[in-house]
């Protein structure tokens, strides 16, 4: 990863590089900051830096075989610590590890950074099918970070060690690795990366360079997403707006910027609005078949864009979190949806969303709620 890959963090970038100039790169170095923010694609960017053995003045060459390596995360003397399920707390051997599914969670780990350094825990937890579950760096990881970092340099003459999420490591966990960072081997690098750091125990972070890393202005993630994504002005301004800060995010909002249920929705406020009776009848029919999860899914989407209405309404937009032809359609129908019947169009969908989750009729519920919308929405509605 090249300096220039990662969004804004422009005095961050520097502050690394004047660590690697100026002779000064600590041992164990923290980079601490909200999701999103750009703390692993920082972390691999000087990994890389740190051991390519050709650097330019402000980015790694590119070219050299430890660049190579580095940049599909195979070279041997960079490792990586990420949480996991607490698992054996014994891994000695590599076999034991391999016996432990750490070589399967190591090549999941390279897709998924490789796919997307500014992923997040969620993102990760998910992959390894971890997903509300207790995960932590075990005190058998932290064992196995030590062996690997008591090994001689294979390749390059430092090793880097990527700390993932540092404020997963458990109590004992944490005092292994102390020691290391207390007594480091020989141009050996510890990169922390952490959204929390007060969760990581006071005696690390007494020996550690802290560096924060803060939120992207909405400015870098708009000239990332049309520079290096090619997506045009108007609608990156409008993602970068409601990314808050973060990069993940952004991406997030591109991938499902008109959600599927956006038509459902404009076609169901249309027909309330304008009495069309035997249309509705069709719409409850369409929206019947649906499974009960994706009928629950639509109802939740549409209690989200009656709400955003309402801010567009009230003007104010910087609480709306709407985009592109659910933005249009908003400001369009914002006038229908005020203060004066807003609360019982919501209560309308929520008590339909009741109604589905505890596996009433569809047909009789939709059928009960276009009635009340209808009621309410349009020229002789409460509006
Ligand atoms: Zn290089």
């Amino acid at each position: 990863m090249f300096f220039s890959d990662i969004v804004g963090q422009d005095k961050i970038k520097s502050h690394l590089l004047g660590l690697v100039k100026e002779n000064r790169v600590p041992h164990a170095l923290l980079l601490a900051g909200s999701p999103g923010s750009g703390k692993l694609p920082l972390a691999l960017a000087f990994a890389q830096y740190l051991m390519c053995q050709n650097p330019r003045e402000n980015e790694p060459c590119g070219t050299c075989s430890a660049c190579n390596k580095v940049s599909k995360l195979i070279h041997p003397d960079l490792h990586f610590v990420y949480p996991s399920k607490a698992g054996k707390e014994k891994v000695d051997s590599p076999d034991d590890a391999k016996a432990d599914g750490q070589e399967d969670l190591l090549a999941i780990w390279r897709k998924m950074v490789l796919g997307n350094p500014y992923l997040d825990e969620t993102d990760w937890l998910d992959a390894i099918d971890m997903r509300n579950k207790q995960s932590v760096i075990s005190v058998a990881t932290a064992s196995e970070v030590i062996r690997k970092l008591n090994l001689k340099s294979y390749e390059s003459d430092c090793k880097v060690m990527i700390v993932w999420m540092a404020e997963r490591m458990n109590q004992q966990a944490a005092n292994k690795l102390l020691k290391l960072i207390e007594e480091p081997p020989a141009k050996t690098y510890f990169i922390m990366v952490s959204e929390n750091p007060n969760l990581i125990i006071k005696t690390i972070l007494s020996r550690t360079q802290q560096i924060y890393v803060p939120p992207l202005s909405s400015s870098s993630i708009a000239i990332a997403l049309t520079e290096k994504l090619g997506i045009s002005p108007d609608r990156a301004r409008d993602i970068s707006r409601v990314a808050n800060g973060s990069y993940r995010q952004a991406l997030n909002l591109l991938n499902q910027s008109t959600s599927k249920y956006f038509e459902q929705y404009r076609n169901l406020m249309r027909l309330c609005y304008a009495k069309q009776y035997p249309n509705l009848i069709d719409w409850v029919d369409d929206i019947s078949r649906l499974d009960r999860e994706e009928q629950k899914d639509f109802l939740n989407y549409s209690l989200r864009l009656t709400r955003d209405s309402l801010m567009l309404n009230l003007s104010l937009e910087n609480l709306s979190y709407l985009m592109g032809d659910e933005a249009e359609f908003g400001k369009k129908f914002s006038p229908f949806l005020g203060m004066a019947n807003v609360n019982q169009v919501a209560r309308a969908f929520t008590h339909a969303y009741e109604c589905i989750a505890q596996n009433g009729n569809p047909q009789i519920t939709f059928a009960s709620m276009i009635f009340q919308l209808a009621k309410l929405i349009g020229p002789s509605g409460n509006a």
